[in-house]
């Protein structure tokens, strides 16, 4: 029941996958080119944007000056790109050679004439929409990685593919993990010098965390890195993975050990080193996965490998035996900063534990990690970086209610170092969770295995959302000082990544679809754009014949909409590609979400307050993660209440039996029997019930 795209979405865009044209119009643009222009993958040529993080280092950070903050407010609408899908886009694009490369949905690739919009090829890797089922946060990409004429991108399902930049062909295809198993990609590739570096999503299902390097030529697989130890009856495959595994205890390979690389990779060409930061351990509680004493290396860490071989250099672990999904996979950025006088080569993470870290990034060693948000789960860090936990921060017997949620004070949503400014920016969220621990927990291979007990799918959960404080704000964040520079305050949480230029710009989009720039030694807002819908992605900017543009992919969902629903605010619609020029006019098509009535039970079921009682508690473990808290959808796939006779009729062919797989609704005969996907149904049709009895109107869907 989560249909990637409307039926308009899909007509829209049949016309432009037939592009018959393209062929000519790379002709007609490849007179002027330097063939080895595409090897561009470090720093990239003047006016480009090679890498997901613009270079290497993934500052973000943009030399060029046409739009400044004087020009800025010239800013207009120059092209634009109907992607046709209501679910999130969170890619960068990457431009080179006059051709501007990003990822959609459902890992869709497209390539465009990056100064005229014209659509060269797209290319659709066909990814087994059930494969939706083992991603917690939306079927998303965050785009490719380009070298030797060649584009490189992962499927969520869990292949990598190479295809000819020019002509979108496929030149080879790989698998990086078991076919249907719960590994996804959602993550960029990377490139260090002939390897194509990959990691994986998964951790919060049964897996076991990796990166893979691939051969850049021929797909080969170069190496592949652990990071966290297997079965210790058998062999380690390096000393690393029997230094790991001293920090672990019951039997936490029967259910994979998590640590997933699932978004942050930087290639850091001085040292020939991969720095990548690792998931969360599985299931998310200590005391689910065993664990009694020890740190569960190498999970929820900052560990750097040899680009040659994949060996194991240092690592840095900001959350030990971490017991509140703290990822550490929030965006790594590199630099050199002068710290007591003393250059240093740094990398640089706001992690979603609230610290904002300083690593040594020849050694590993910790320079400093500072409070950028509320935190409560810590009360600081020692003089290695160790965090001090605050009492009863971890739900052991009861529920902890902690700051910063499992959403993290900051994601995944790239952050920006302008060396100019000296400033880092990123949005910053202020997002409390009641982390509750499901004693009953039992495994299932089908199914993620958080551990959350499936209470809190009731009426707590529903009580938590409506008295939690949220806040969000854009900071400008100084390393050295280790404080804030300035902030600006958002209306809502969650706010997009950033992108700052030489012009003295930041630019940021944020869910109610407003994409900003602001002034970047001072936080002054110099110019705005409404795109209509929500923009977490972050923006990027390149220069074409001597017009400087700025880009951006509009499309608002993941988690916050799929889960919270309403809540989770921001403007779900059609994700669009939006790009800017100075003096440029164009507008946008207004479109307007189609309102709905009162929903109302499309048929009568009798069912008893034990069962609806029971249906709530499996729904809440296998239903609301995509079809959101409550049975109130956030509008990116269908609100259950409004489902009609027919899907009622068909519930148990659609839920256990995969009727809907084509359209991304998995099938769950493997977890859910007969009478359990009735008692989901009278659930769902009790709170239709209710849904219509209410006083309030429902949200717009
Ligand atoms: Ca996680």
């Amino acid at each position: 029941m989560t249909a990637s795209s409307s039926l308009l979405g899909i007509a829209r865009r049949s016309w432009q996958v037939a592009s018959a044209v393209s062929l000519l119009a790379i002709l007609a643009a490849g007179c002027n080119r330097n063939p080895e222009s595409a090897n561009a993958t470090a720093a990239g040529r003047a006016g480009e944007w090679t890498t997901y993080g613009g270079t290497a280092s993934e500052q973000r950070f943009s030399p060029l000056t046409r739009i400044d903050e004087k020009s800025v407010s010239r800013l207009g609408l120059a092209w634009s790109f109907d992607l046709g899908t209501l679910r999130a886009l969170e890619a960068t694009p990457i431009v080179s050679d006059g051709i501007l490369y990003a990822t959609s949905a459902w890992s869709l690739v497209y390539a465009f004439n990056a100064k005229t919009g014209e659509l060269l090829w797209m290319y659709d890797p066909h990814v087994m929409k059930d494969h939706s089922k083992f991603v917690c946060c939306d079927v998303v990409n965050r785009g490719v990685a380009l070298a030797n004429g060649r584009v490189y991108f992962g499927t969520l399902d869990g292949r990598l593919v190479a295809l000819d930049a020019k002509h979108g062909t496929r030149i080879w295809e790989v698998r990086t993990s078991p076919e249907d198993s719960p590994y996804a990609i959602t993550g960029a590739p990377r490139i260090a010098k002939d390897k194509v570096i990959i990691g994986n999503a998964g951790a919060e299902y049964a897996v076991r965390g990796y990166l893979s390097a691939y051969d850049t030529a021929t797909g080969a697989l170069a190496w592949r890195t652990y990071t966290v130890p297997g079965d210790p009856s058998q062999p380690f495959e390096s000393d690393a993975m029997k230094q790991a595994a001293a920090t672990w205890s019951g039997e936490w390979w029967k259910l994979g050990g998590g640590g997933t690389v699932w978004d942050a990779i930087v290639y850091d060409p001085d040292l020939d080193l991969i720095v990548f930061g690792t998931g969360n351990a599985s299931p998310w509680y200590p005391a689910l996965r065993g664990t009694t004493v020890g740190d569960n290396l190498y999970t929820s860490s900052i560990v750097a490998i040899h680009a040659k071989t994949g060996d194991y250099a240092w690592h840095f672990q900001p959350t030990p035996a971490d017991s509140w999904d703290y990822d550490a996979t929030q965006p790594l950025v590199l630099a050199e900063l002068t710290i007591d006088g003393r250059p240093r080569r740094v990398v640089m993470q706001a992690n979603k534990n609230g610290f904002f870290y300083v690593i040594d990034r020849e050694n590993g060693a910790f320079i400093s990690g500072t409070a950028y948000a509320k935190v409560t789960w810590a009360t600081g860090l020692d003089a290695k970086g160790r965090p001090i936990e605050a009492p009863g921060a971890r739900a052991v017997d009861t529920p902890s209610l902690v700051q910063p949620s499992p959403d993290g004070a900051h994601n995944w949503h790239p952050i920006a170092f302008n060396p100019a400014t000296g400033l880092v920016y990123l949005g910053v969220q202020e997002d409390p969770f009641l982390y509750t621990i499901d004693r009953q927990h039992k495994l299932d291979m089908h199914d993620s295995t958080m551990g959350l007990d499936p209470r809190y799918a009731g009426p707590l959960m529903a009580q938590w959302i409506t008295t939690m404080k949220v806040g969000g704000r854009l900071v400008a964040w100084d390393p050295v000082k280790r404080q804030e520079a300035w902030r600006v305050e958002m209306p809502q949480p969650k706010s997009g990544g950033t992108m700052t230029t030489a012009g003295n710009l930041v630019f940021q989009g944020r869910g109610d679809g407003t994409l900003t720039a602001y002034r970047a030694t001072t936080g002054d807002a110099l110019w705005t754009f409404d795109a209509g819908v929500g923009i977490a992605a972050a923006p990027m900017t390149y220069e074409v014949d001597g017009t400087q543009y700025v880009a951006v992919l509009a499309g608002w969902g993941g988690s916050n909409i799929l889960y919270n629903g309403p809540t989770g605010a921001g403007k779900v619609g059609f994700g669009q590609l939006l790009v800017f020029a100075l003096d440029a006019k164009g507008t946008l098509p207004k479109y307007e979400r189609p309102q709905r009535g009162v929903p109302s039970p499309a048929i009568e079921m009798a069912a008893s307050a034990a069962d609806i009682t029971e249906g709530a508690g499996l729904y809440g473990a296998y239903c609301q993660r995509c079809h959101g808290v409550q049975v109130v959808s956030g509008g990116s796939v269908l609100d259950l209440r409004y489902a009609e006779a027919y899907v009622h009729h068909s519930f148990q062919q659609i839920v256990r039996g995969g009727e809907r797989r084509l359209y991304g609704m998995p099938a769950f005969a493997d977890s859910l029997s007969e009478a359990q996907v009735q008692q989901i149904q009278a659930y769902i049709l009790e709170q239709t019930k209710q849904a219509a009895t209410a006083t309030t109107p429902p949200p717009a869907q």
